[in-house]
């Protein structure tokens, strides 16, 4: 395993590769943790594979920064994390796929229930199974995407306090505008939450977790009573949006880079990739790089975007295609050099941020398309700990 392990490290920082700073997420974790207080627990968002970055990984990373919980949006994606050995309390962020509700509880993976319906399927696995489901109630306070509406909350929490066959863990709501500067959207749901906070108060149903806030959120100290806080985009480094920002004390997790498979003079006058939509304005260094739009690398960014090498920026020279993209090159540019696609932005690369606006997208989009085929490397002060090629589901470490 060993050997096997160095021989991937090689394969895989010869091509096409995302390098993962594990210091810089604990870092950012520990920065969220302070923000929110003594009093408050960290829930470490690791759905779609950790924005990217490599569920299990990040994980792993995330309980030594003393995250109390991880959060998924899919059964599956829980699953996988209780197969790599990972203990802490997972809870899925969203509703379950009823069918998989068995597999869940034998996980011991905590689940979100805001329907009646949910609530009996659940209830009716736990009795299966002989033992208590762990449940978070989840409330719609304005998303409107799910969750029980305030009255509804209020009698499932009864309904949940009552039966021997769930566990009534947690309630929580989440925003839809605790990224954007005006505060009121945000206030607005809080003043909901609170009202049926209370009611569940005099009725004594509160449950031992109650949470709100995501990055922005906690950017922002959308607190109130809460004792947990869902921490996704942050944690990676990246900006909730343009108007919530992270600090200067959060790094960027992520970094993309690439090869110059082949290097060539692109002559005077002659055209470049599909469409032809580039011309050498005079004989220009060039070379192809095989990293495309199926790896994650945006179309949009053909004849925008660039790549660095050695710090200097390579412009994209005509299409990005669906494996290669071309750039242009300084002189002394030779095969196999490595250029970086994207990373923290200290060698002139774009940055995750960057891309989201060049891109009209959020900063979420951009390392959640990073595809299976794109192999990770682990870091731990600069040095590769441990790497994963999630195409093949193949994992290992380097310790
Ligand atoms: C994804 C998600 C989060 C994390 O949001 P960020 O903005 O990435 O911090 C928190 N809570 C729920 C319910 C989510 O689905």
């Amino acid at each position: 395993m060993q050997s096997s392990s160095r021989d991937r490290l090689h394969e895989i920082t010869a091509g096409t590769h995302a390098a993962i700073d594990l210091d810089a997420y604990e870092t950012n974790l520990n920065v969220l943790r302070t923000i929110a207080g003594r009093d408050r627990s960290l829930m470490a968002i690791v759905k779609a594979n950790a924005y990217g970055h490599g569920a299990i990984q990040c994980a792993e990373s995330a309980a030594r920064a003393g995250a109390a919980f991880l959060g998924v949006a899919r059964i599956d994606e829980a699953l996988q994390l209780r197969r790599a050995g990972i203990e802490r309390p997972v809870l899925i962020v969203g509703p379950p796929n009823t069918a998989q509700i068995d597999l869940a509880l034998a996980s011991n993976v905590q689940l979100t229930v805001s329907t009646e319906a949910a609530f009996d399927h659940v209830a009716a696995a736990a009795q299966r199974m002989n033992a208590p489901a762990s449940v978070h109630l989840k409330v719609d306070t304005g998303l409107h995407r799910y969750g029980a509406l305030p009255d509804l909350a209020v009698s499932l929490a009864r309904r949940m306090a009552e039966s021997e066959w769930i566990d009534f863990r947690g309630i929580y709501t989440h925003f839809s505008s605790s990224d954007e500067r005006d505060p009121e959207p945000t206030n607005d749901q809080i003043a909901i939450m609170q009202r049926v906070l209370d009611q569940l108060e005099k009725q004594d149903l509160t449950p031992e977790y109650v949470h709100v806030a995501n990055s922005a959120g906690i950017i922002e100290r959308f607190f109130n009573q809460t004792n947990l806080v869902r921490a996704g985009i942050a944690s990676y480094g990246l900006d909730p949006s343009d108007d919530v920002p992270v600090d200067t004390r959060f790094k960027p997790v992520m970094s993309v880079h690439s090869v110059l498979a082949r290097r060539f003079v692109l002559a005077q006058g002659e055209p470049v990739s599909y469409n032809r939509t580039y011309r050498a304005e005079r004989d220009e260094p060039t070379a192809t790089v095989p990293i495309g739009y199926a790896d994650g690398i945006e179309r949009h960014l053909s004849n925008t975007g660039w790549f660095s090498h050695k710090g200097r920026r390579c412009p994209i020279r005509g299409r990005v295609c669906m494996d290669q993209t071309v750039i242009g090159v300084p002189e002394d540019a030779e095969e196999g050099d490595l250029v970086t696609i994207f990373g923290d932005g200290s060698n002139d690369e774009m940055t995750i941020n960057e891309l989201a606006r060049m891109c009209s997208t959020n900063t979420y989009e951009i390392p959640v398309r990073v595809a299976a085929r794109v192999p990770r490397i682990f870091l731990r002060s600069g040095e590769p700990v441990a790497w994963s090629v999630p195409l093949l589901g193949e994992h290992g470490s380097f310790s």
